[in-house]
């Protein structure tokens, strides 16, 4: 039971697999991961219940984004 290799430090890996959230593509959080907020998971709930779950295009726009949610916290 050695567990001391560097390469299997879990903390280290948890914070470069957090990466971006796939409902807005802004910085994920630990609480929410892999989503940024509370918001965009729940968002991405109601779409897997409606069964019209859809991963973003890559090319959607944070700024475009940013106009079309008035709701957005900060
Ligand atoms: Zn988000």
């Amino acid at each position: 039971m050695s567990d001391n290799n560097p390469t299997t430090d879990k903390k280290s890996a948890d914070i470069v697999m957090l990466g971006r959230c796939p409902m807005c593509k802004k910085r994920a959080t630990l609480e929410y991961r892999p989503f940024c907020s509370k918001r965009c998971a729940d968002l991405d709930l109601a779409k897997w219940i409606g069964g019209s779950y859809a991963i973003p295009a890559e090319e959607t726009d944070l700024s475009e984004l940013d106009l079309t949610d008035p709701t957005l916290e900060h």
